[in-house]
């Protein structure tokens, strides 16, 4: 079916499933095509989420779906876009069924890929022993041995923040380590050791961490690791678009530009979440969407009430 909606929303995560309730309160013909692949899917809860702390995941997915069901205007389909046109204020989405669909406004809410050092044993324990963001998972490994592996220029910075949630932290830099004298004495005053060993794999029963273990035969006690992560935009779909980049920093390789309606450098072409990559998080996700959702509904006003040429 070919039909003209006012927003098509791309992924139903924290930022797509808010974006969507902001857009059908507004009564806005919405369409939310979501693939089902949010970026905490595999955490055991999501933390720091006020309301909803330690909420497992695919629940709070859940939840924000049947809100949405109130609303006679939206629409969420389980798909995946999978090509895009911009073309003068109309946009044409190809979803992977074969259907098109066409939209005045799009908000792009995909999310990112987390791209983390591959270490054996890091995978089954991701979003729980095994971790990016120790505001989201710190708490639960709190006052454990904990390390960080991260051979680049933030890790000592990182090793410093988990003194937060232990006493017994140490960074591995997977072999020589290339600190600052400045970092390698706030590394030696906060007391925490620096290996420099290459680690071979991380043990553990289930999702649990117990020991890392390094090249030269020796493992040590951990209880919680810490990988460093930079985020990356999961399709071209954004750049077939016509969307801007913004250069890397230290969060994401290429997040999206965006103004202060979260707009992106395409009229009409919203995005939220992740793609916008301020911290990463739920909250800011589904505050993103939110502020997405409210710059759509004053895009179309501006439509149906243009300002009067001066
Ligand atoms: C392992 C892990 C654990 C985390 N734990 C926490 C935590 O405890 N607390 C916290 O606050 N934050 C946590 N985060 C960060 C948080 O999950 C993200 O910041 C947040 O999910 C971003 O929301 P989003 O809606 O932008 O993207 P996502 O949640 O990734 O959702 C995007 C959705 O869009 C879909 N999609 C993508 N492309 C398309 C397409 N072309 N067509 C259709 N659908 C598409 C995806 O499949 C997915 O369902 C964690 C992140 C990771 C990786």
């Amino acid at each position: 079916m070919d039909e003209n909606w006012d927003c098509i929303v791309v992924g139903g995560g924290a930022a797509g499933l808010s974006a969507a309730l902001v857009l059908g309160r507004a009564r806005r013909r919405t369409l939310v095509i979501d693939a089902g692949r949010q970026s905490n899917a595999v955490a055991h809860g999501i933390g720091g989420l006020l309301g909803h702390d330690g909420r497992p995941p695919a629940e709070l997915y859940e939840l924000g779906r049947g809100e949405l069901a109130a609303y006679p205007t939206v629409e969420v389909r389980d798909g995946e876009v999978v090509a895009g046109e911009a073309d003068d204020g109309r946009f044409t989405l190809q979803l992977a069924d074969g259907r098109t669909e066409t939209a005045k406004r799009v908000l792009l809410a995909g999310g990112m890929d987390y791209r983390r050092p591959d270490v054996a044993g890091a995978e089954e324990r991701w979003g729980r022993s095994v971790f990016h963001c120790p505001f989201c998972h710190g708490w639960e490994v709190r006052e454990r041995a904990l390390g960080v592996l991260d051979p680049g220029p933030m890790g000592a910075m990182r090793a410093l923040m988990l003194t937060m949630w232990s006493d017994d932290v140490t960074l591995y830099t997977d072999g020589p380590a290339a600190l600052e004298p400045a970092d390698a004495h706030r590394l030696h005053a906060a007391g925490i050791p620096v290996v420099e060993h290459a680690v071979t794999g991380l043990r553990g029963p289930g999702d649990d961490l117990e020991a890392i273990d390094l090249a030269d035969g020796t493992s040590r006690p951990l209880g919680g690791l810490l990988l460093p992560v930079t985020l990356h935009q999961r399709s071209p779909l954004a750049a077939q678009l016509g969307a801007e980049a913004a250069p890397p920093s230290p969060i994401a390789a290429d997040a999206l530009v965006l103004d202060a309606q979260s707009m992106t450098s395409v009229p009409g072409l919203f995005a939220a979440g992740d793609l916008g990559a301020s911290m990463p998080s739920v909250a800011n996700a589904i505050a993103a969407g939110s502020n997405a959702a409210a710059g759509v509904v004053h895009s179309l006003i501006a439509d149906r009430h243009p300002l009067p040429a001066d």
